[in-house]
């Protein structure tokens, strides 16, 4: 897979693609990028990228001509086109699988107020943003996309990590430890040691449904729980408010 991003600021990204997993995942060929400055793109004495809005107001605006010559530059049209907007879509984790069966993937990165409309309406066909709240710049939330697609492309992450982390149940992951086993008097949980591994499953599972509850209790409104999940979360609220669950679907 290819991911091709257009940038006024491409060295803000060229570390993540040249650092640890996604370096090795270069160098076997499993990703290929393309870092493309917008401002090779700008033909005036100054090299200007940016103008005041029409309309006025305060920020300045991306201008249309070195943005669509950078986007052609990369034959963008027929391809997944996204911009980076906290305006656009919400970035997920069903989004990031989605994402990582595209052959390719341009991403634009905006700056200052963002880019002139007109460069949406006629290259992008999606505006991803990755959360309600409002970045400076276009690259760090690009960076959030592909490193969450990129460690889907098969052979990059081994396939059991990726099947037990958060999200991929529709749970959050429960708790990690590693050596030593008392750190500042904090002991390991002794289930962990106990090479149990159906009451390790149990644990973690518990777990899992316990941060559930804690951080994301929406995620188990949306979730069909299967009976042993659906017994465990009854404990933990029995266990926490005395009641019992109402509300959760479970499959037979
Ligand atoms: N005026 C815009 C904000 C521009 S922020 C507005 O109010 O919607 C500058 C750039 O940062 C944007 O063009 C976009 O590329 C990026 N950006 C900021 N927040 C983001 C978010 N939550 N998700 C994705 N990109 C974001």
């Amino acid at each position: 897979m290819k991911f091709t991003v257009l940038s006024l600021f491409p060295e803000i990204l060229q570390g993540f693609f040249e650092s640890s997993i996604m370096a090795k995942a270069v160098e076997r060929g499993a990703i290929e990028y393309e870092l493309v400055n917008i401002r090779d793109f700008a033909f005036d004495r100054h090299k200007t990228c940016d103008d005041a809005p029409y309309g006025g107001g305060a920020g300045m605006v991306m201008k249309a001509e070195p943005l669509s010559l950078a986007l052609e530059s990369v034959k963008a049209a027929g391809k997944r086109t996204v911009y980076m907007s906290p305006s656009g879509r919400k970035f997920d984790q069903a989004l990031a699988a989605e994402l990582s069966a595209e052959k390719e993937i341009i991403i634009l990165c905006g700056r200052y107020e963002g880019v002139d409309q007109r460069i949406i309406d006629t290259y992008i066909d999606t505006e991803l943003s990755i959360g309600d709240y409002v970045l400076s710049s276009g690259e760090t939330a690009a960076l959030v996309v592909i490193d969450a697609v990129y460690r889907l492309i098969d052979g990059v992450i081994s396939s059991e990590s990726l099947e037990e982390e958060s999200f991929a149940r529709g749970l959050l992951e429960y708790p990690h430890y590693t050596r030593p086993e008392v750190f500042q008097g904090i002991k390991v949980p002794d289930i962990l040691l106990s090479g149990h591994h159906a009451n390790i499953e149990k644990w973690r599972l518990r777990k899992s449904l316990e941060k559930t509850i804690k951080y994301r209790p929406d995620l188990l409104e949306k979730r069909v729980m299967t009976e042993e999940e659906n017994n465990v979360l009854n404990d933990i609220l029995r266990r926490e408010t005395g009641e019992d669950l109402n509300g959760f679907n479970q499959s037979n």
